[in-house]
């Protein structure tokens, strides 16, 4: 979206305007859930024309900027929440050490799910 200033001239709108139009907002403790353009339930928007996670730009909006090759993982699970009071900066191994210990990995319950389907046949 574009603005004009008092001279017709386009304002280049900051992002984290447009982040911000994008979030519902509610208690420091309840899930923020993005309102815009989501992959696979992450909430995405563009940085100088490049797709980034929304999750990640709330982290580096509160707390700056994002170690190279860290993850900003969510303790609340839910992918869409931008609340930055349920982020934190993880590697790519504890994310996927704190799946396994919530039973998500594919060897968990979603292996469960496919052995019931594959008995119909
Ligand atoms: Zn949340």
């Amino acid at each position: 979206m574009k603005e004009r200033d008092g001279e017709g001239r386009f304002i280049k709108v900051s992002l984290e305007t447009r982040f911000w139009e994008k979030v519902e907002v509610k208690n420091e403790n309840d899930c923020w859930n993005w309102l815009g353009w989501k992959v696979r339930g992450y909430g995405r928007i563009k940085r100088n024309g490049v797709k980034e996670l929304a999750h990640r730009i709330s982290y580096s909006i509160h707390f700056g900027h994002i170690p190279e090759r860290k993850c900003v993982l969510h303790t609340c699970d839910n992918p869409s929440c931008v609340n930055p009071n349920h982020l934190w900066i993880g590697t790519h191994q504890e994310n996927m050490t704190d799946r396994g210990r919530k039973g998500r990995t594919k060897n968990g319950r979603s292996k469960e799910k496919f052995d019931l389907s594959t008995k119909r046949f």
